[in-house]
């Protein structure tokens, strides 16, 4: 139970709420309120005055009123998984959408709407139904408001485009607790700043999304290979990355093996990397596209096969689980030079911990080929994205974590030479403004600020990678 003295009472929170608001609402003394308060990173440990979990748009418009109202700090919940912790703050309300998870296909017209508080589980387990699906994240336990609105990358972006690309509308709260849409035909500004522009404007309630034919069986998973192969490996997935067709997504997971089904006992924890592929088409192509790369050098493990999509999407979630602590460094690359490598090889396998590692995005594609400036996703022409990702124990020791922290540090100094901006949504709490910044580019920053100023003008929702108003 937390001890601090909370601002609003549960019942004066009733009382100005309660009679339209038909949510649950949380304050420090209510029961639940310390559960509700966790995010995935076990490292946040944040008191909020009163936690707002809405089950509609109607109630999202109560919680922005009334925390405006009582001059509140607002966070926005969607699925908690920012590694920053800015799904919740201290003292003020967090609107809380963790109970608005619908999502409805239309498989005609192979479009979906989804709610701001689904997990990219829900959408694929809904969308497969139909034998559709689009891009989302690579863990089936991350939100898919905020990784929506900062870009989204994932197995299918390069040949369906970064989530928000298959992005058609959003429905919106905004500062001033109006319901607006936003989409190709209205609000064209918002919808452009949504695609990329993180938090910043608004809450969103719902997004619609457009769908593709996908498996419901797709050639998929990963490979592993000693943590000795490292540079050799890496250099000639170089060259299968250039010339891999656009159906073929890959990550790079470099760290230990980790205690997955289907891999033997020996090998759990063995430092290793790891190519994890998804075709998205048919098997018999998929098959041939991975022929090379399972040939390479002598793979320890080699978990590529047919399965299912919804599967396949899940097959990382164990690998991440909520409440253990995280710091994330992170950087995108141009590409892959023989001296990029070397740092890679050199700094992977350093962390103390077996569950710290390094995940490298395959870019290009469909991704690529949208122009520079048609959405607020700053890093279209890049090779790879890269984030460096520390991982320890509640348990652990200080010590323990200040180890973790600083071999993110290391590993991001020493690939600085070879960096080409950042994923907005990999940056940690100590990534500061400049960092946001280096995210869009001047031009899309620019941009961004002037929408803000006016959607947001006073800067209601700063909680985030905050875009300054223009
Ligand atoms: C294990 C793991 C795997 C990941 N894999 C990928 C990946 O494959 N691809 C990828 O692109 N990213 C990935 N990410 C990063 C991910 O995109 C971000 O962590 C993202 O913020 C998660 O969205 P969320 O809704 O869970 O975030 P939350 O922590 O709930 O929210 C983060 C921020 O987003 C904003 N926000 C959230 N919901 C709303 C809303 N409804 N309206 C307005 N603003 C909102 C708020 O500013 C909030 O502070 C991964 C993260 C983790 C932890």
């Amino acid at each position: 139970m937390a001890t601090r003295t909370p601002i609003f009472e549960g019942s004066a929170i009733d009382d100005e709420l309660g009679g339209s608001f038909r949510g649950e609402l949380l304050a420090p003394t209510s029961p639940g309120y310390d559960t509700a308060r966790r995010i995935w990173n076990g490292a946040i440990d944040r008191h909020p005055a009163c936690i707002a979990r809405c089950t509609g748009v109607a109630d999202v418009v109560e919680a922005v009123r009334f925390a405006r109202d009582h001059d509140l700090e607002i966070a926005v919940r969607g699925g908690g998984h920012n590694v920053a912790g800015t799904a919740v703050c201290d003292d003020g309300v967090v609107i809380d959408l963790s109970a608005m998870r619908a999502v409805w296909v239309d498989p005609a017209g192979r479009t979906g709407w989804v709610q701001s508080g689904a997990l990219w589980a829900d959408v694929d387990h809904e969308t497969q139904a139909y034998g559709l699906a689009t891009t989302g994240g690579i863990v089936g336990h991350t939100g898919v408001a905020g990784l929506t609105l900062g870009g989204g990358i994932g197995f299918l972006m390069r040949k369906h485009g970064l989530t928000v690309d298959n992005l058609l509308a959003a429905e919106v709260v905004t500062a001033e607790g109006s319901i607006v849409r936003a989409s190709a035909d209205e609000h064209t500004d918002l919808f452009w700043a949504l695609r990329g522009g993180g938090g910043n404007f608004g809450v969103v309630t719902s997004f619609r999304f457009a769908l593709h034919p996908v498996g419901p069986t797709v050639m998929a998973g990963p490979v592993f290979w000693a943590a000795d192969d490292t540079a050799d490996l890496l250099r000639f997935y170089r060259d299968f990355a250039a010339d891999a067709p656009d159906e073929l997504g890959s990550v790079v997971r470099l760290g230990t093996v980790p205690p997955l089904a289907g891999i033997p006992e020996e090998l759990h924890w063995r430092p290793a990397i790891a190519v994890a592929c998804c075709y998205a088409g048919a098997v018999e192509d998929g098959e041939r596209a991975v022929r090379e790369l399972r040939r390479f050098g002598a793979p320890l493990v080699d978990l590529l096969a047919p399965s299912p999509y919804v599967a396949f999407q899940g097959g990382l979630d164990d690998t991440v689980l909520h409440g253990w602590h995280y710091y994330w460094k992170a950087t995108n690359l141009l590409g892959l030079s023989d001296d990029a490598i070397a740092v890679i090889a050199d700094h992977a396998y350093a962390a103390s911990s077996p569950r710290s590692y390094a995940a490298m995005f395959h870019m290009g594609g469909a991704v690529a080929r949208v122009r520079h400036d048609a959405t607020a996703y700053g890093a279209r022409g890049v090779a790879h994205t890269m984030s460096i990702d520390a991982v320890w124990l509640p348990d652990e020791s200080r010590e323990h974590a200040a180890a973790e922290t600083a071999w993110a540090r290391r590993f991001l100094e020493a690939l600085q030479p070879h960096g080409a901006g950042v994923y907005v949504n990999f940056l940690d709490s100590d990534d500061d403004h400049r960092r946001v910044r280096e995210a869009y580019g001047d031009q899309i920053y620019r941009r961004l600020a002037e929408v803000k100023a006016e959607y947001d003008p006073g800067n209601v929702f700063h909680h985030n990678k905050n875009i300054q108003p223009g």
